[in-house]
């Protein structure tokens, strides 16, 4: 197979889980390669071997809960609910406000 097939092939494949590789070429399916989640802005080392077993980055993974995905599940548990603090891990209270009466808690 032609050297660029290949890499198209991979870029290909990235996409596919949301991934935009940052690398212009594609050296093997061990070397780890820059890429960036294109839902959470997260720029990580990936390689195509690894890229197997995960569905995009740790936050796409589950690994890590994102600010966004926070927000989105809060929007479609509790729609009377906005997010007005920054989510930092699931351990910490996250400040929100009440749409109806503006009430603000953590
Ligand atoms: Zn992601």
């Amino acid at each position: 197979m032609p050297k660029k097939l290949e890499y198209e092939f991979v870029y290909a494949e990235y996409m596919k889980k949301g991934l935009k590789l940052l690398e212009d070429k594609y050296i093997g399916s061990q070397i780890p390669m820059k890429c960036i989640c294109e839902k959470h802005n997260e720029i990580f080392m990936l390689s195509y071997n690894h890229l197997q077993y995960i569905s995009g980055c740790r936050y796409c993974s589950g690994y890590e809960k994102h600010q966004i995905d926070y927000i989105d599940e809060i929007k479609i548990k509790q729609p009377h609910i906005e997010v007005v603090g920054k989510y930092n891990g699931c351990e910490n209270l996250v400040r929100v406000r009440c749409k109806i009466d503006g009430y603000e808690w953590m």
